[in-house]
């Protein structure tokens, strides 16, 4: 499998997290971890379940892939996001010196890149619009039936 075919297959598993997120009325952003070819943890956002603004699916998904790793940083891994991290978790991201981002939806309003794109570890490469238009439709939709 080549590595765009790679990519799609795992940013599928993360919007399967989002939809899970969605059932529970949650913004529908799912993430998942993946290292040697196998997931090592996933996670969406929890953000109202848990009455926590700092539980977004990339800090749910970091924090078991590092649980399952058994240490803090996240170097020969790849995170799998539907939208663009927000500062916090691309701070997060940062500091776990994940090795490769891939997102599906940009997100200009709340994106990191608005603030700054010196977050992420030197070494880390991004990747963005995987499965851009399924990531895009889940929020759209989301936040079409929250005015409606
Ligand atoms: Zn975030």
């Amino acid at each position: 499998m080549d590595q765009h075919e790679n990519d799609e297959k795992f940013m599928r598993l993360a919007l399967n997290e989002a939809q899970k997120a969605l059932k529970e009325q949650e913004v529908p952003i799912g993430a998942v971890v993946v290292a040697g070819g196998a997931v090592i943890g996933r996670g969406h956002n929890l953000v109202e379940t848990l009455a926590d603004p700092t539980a977004h699916a990339e800090m749910q998904a970091l924090t078991a892939a590092a649980s399952t790793l058994g240490g803090k940083y996240l170097q020969d891994c790849t995170l799998y996001v539907t939208v663009e991290p927000c500062i916090m978790c691309a701070g997060a991201i940062g500091w776990a010196q994940v090795s490769r981002v891939v997102w599906g939806a940009d997100d200009p309003k709340k994106g990191y890149r608005r603030y700054s794109e010196g977050v992420f570890h030197p070494k880390t490469t991004v990747a963005r619009g995987v499965l851009r238009e399924e990531c895009e439709a889940l929020m759209s939709d989301f936040f079409a039936g929250l005015r409606g």
